[in-house]
């Protein structure tokens, strides 16, 4: 059956290609419309006057300046979010169906918007704009739409107390919320935060990423055009000065970040410094993709390219130690570098590039530290393994180590870059281990046909979510998140209101009439 499923269904990136040819043209140049502070539904600049400059990672130029967020601007903007949360306020007042309905139309208008929006994350990014649009454009709609839907829903229940009692819970938003977003998904993960806070009835104040500002700023108008009250969403661009500001914060109820695990570590210090906000951290990983012999084998190469290759590498979940079954492994090397190597990679505005640049000079210079590491502990170079000589911008080649060992750098740290290590193992029992022999726990996988073999595996993997026979399949229903130092709490689905929402109890006595 499974073979069945692999022989006629396409790969995914074929699925993905297969929709490039429909696609709207980018505008290549979209006009850049929002730099500023997104407070009380204005636009401020920044109190202490500074502005910093966000680039096109494919040519290293300056396409905006935008203005910098200080403690002072990060004060102004949890102030409104603390207005907007009072008692008595329109968004307190508003039922629980309106605030579904302004999510409905929010989703609408990043619909009506993709084109632009898609172009502009791929002008400030750096990701294939076919990516921005079928991937990011959609994910960022459809978890707004998931999330509008839950607004009504989110009831407490009727408890059935011992005495004279009559129990119930109240599902109440937690207040303000303070929300750190990284650049790989600049927009989406915007989209992941506004959405489950937002049908909750929380107020936000969110802080994207240096690198990439523009979408969340974007998107902050059209929350603005449709319909959230004044400072029921706030958005400080900035640097890591005004994340922090908000983590310290006390008039900040709760924080949810994605980034990295140092950073994670810092806001869950900062979190408990203060006033012990309720902290969600989603963060990095180092995930197993394990391949047996049984696999389908040009399925399972493919899909652990882009289970790698997904977003230059730059994914928190990325398949990032693949373990081959030994009786495989020659030819399943030989298999990944010759996919490496027709990746297709440049201009992110061209509908056939896979591949575009990293996101930053930081981020190229480490991965290609990683790579010279990988090089000097004996790991075995199968392609790519250098940076695009002359190509301007951040461009890397896809790259494939083979031989690799469990405790080279490669196979331990987070590389965050398109940088694939084929590792070699024999048994069941050993690959787990060895699987689990990680601080992280963000994601794994396994390919096989054989459902014993597939069941023993997902049961004895340590991570938030297993991918079987497929890789980085993520959707608002389900929820995403992390085991170990991958973070906790979880994102997305049912599960993703627990963190916005405080439960109270309710106990009335029932007085008894004796007669
Ligand atoms: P990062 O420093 O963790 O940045 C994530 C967000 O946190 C950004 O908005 C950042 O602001 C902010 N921030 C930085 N320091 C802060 C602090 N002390 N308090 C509050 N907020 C703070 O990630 P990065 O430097 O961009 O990337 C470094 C590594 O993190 C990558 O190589 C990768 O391994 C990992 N990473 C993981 C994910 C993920 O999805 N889990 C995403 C991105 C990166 P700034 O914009 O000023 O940095
Ligand atoms: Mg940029």
């Amino acid at each position: 059956m499974l073979r069945l499923f692999s022989r006629t269904v396409p790969s995914l990136s074929k699925i993905l290609l297969a929709k490039f040819s429909s696609i709207p043209a980018p505008k290549t140049s979209p006009e850049i419309l929002y730099t500023g502070i997104f407070i009380n539904n204005e636009w401020h600049k920044s109190i202490r006057g500074n502005i910093f400059p966000s680039l096109n990672p494919s040519n290293e130029q300056v396409i905006a300046q935008v203005q910098q967020g200080g403690k002072e601007d990060v004060d102004l903007a949890v102030a409104a979010a603390r207005d907007a949360f009072g008692l008595g306020s329109p968004w307190r007042r508003m039922d629980a169906s309106k605030r579904g309905q302004l999510l409905y139309k929010l989703a609408d208008l990043l619909e009506r918007d993709r084109v632009y929006l898609a172009s502009l994350e791929t002008l400030d990014n750096g990701k294939p704009y076919f990516m921005s649009y079928n991937v990011d454009l959609p994910m960022a709609i459809n978890n707004l739409r998931y999330y509008a839907g839950w607004a009504d829903k989110n009831h407490g229940k009727v408890i059935p107390m011992d005495g004279e009692f009559f129990a119930y819970t109240r599902h109440e938003p937690v207040g303000v919320c303070a929300q750190i977003i990284p650049w790989n998904f600049p927009i989406l993960m915007a989209a992941w935060k506004f959405g489950p806070a937002l049908a909750t009835g929380n107020t936000v104040v969110l802080k994207p990423a240096e690198q990439t500002s523009l979408t969340a700023l974007y998107m902050a108008q059209l929350t603005k055009e449709a319909g959230f009250p004044p400072g029921v969403v706030n958005v400080v661009p900035g640097y890591g000065d005004a994340g922090a500001a908000l983590v310290e914060h006390n008039d900040v109820n709760k924080v949810a970040f994605t980034g990295s695990t140092e950073v994670g570590k810092k806001i869950q210090q900062g979190s408990g410094c203060s006033n012990l906000k309720k902290t969600t951290l989603e963060l990095g990983g180092k995930s197993p993709n394990i391949i047996l012999a049984d696999a389908d084998m040009k399925h399972a190469v493919e899909t652990s390219h882009f289970g790698l290759f997904f977003n230059m590498g730059q994914c928190c979940c990325a398949g990032s130690r693949t373990f081959i079954e030994d009786k495989i492994y020659d030819e399943f090397v030989e298999r990944s570098a010759e996919r490496a190597k027709k990746r297709t990679v440049g201009n992110p505005f061209d509908l056939t590039t896979e591949h575009g640049p990293q996101v930053d000079k930081a981020q190229f210079d480490k991965i290609l530290d990683l790579i010279d590491t990988g090089k000097k502990q004996g790991a075995k170079l199968v392609a790519g393994g250098y940076r695009y000589e002359g190509l301007p911008g951040y461009f890397i080649q896809p790259t494939v180590f083979a031989d690799v060992e469990d405790n080279m750098t490669i196979a331990r740290e987070e590389i965050f870059g398109p940088v694939q290590q084929l590792i070699r193992f024999k048994s069941l029992d050993e690959v787990i281990e060895r699987a689990n022999d990680t601080d992280y726990g963000l994601a794994a996988a396994v390919f096989s046909t054989d459902i014993d073999k597939v069941n023993y595996l997902v049961q004895g993997l340590r991570a938030g979510t297993v991918w079987v026979n497929t890789y980085n399949v993520l959707s608002a229903q389900t929820p995403f998140g992390g085991y170990k130092m991958s973070g906790h709490g979880r994102e997305n689905g049912e599960y993703g209101l627990q963190a916005y929402t405080e439960v109270k109890s309710v106990i009335t006595r029932i007085p008894v009439k004796n007669s």
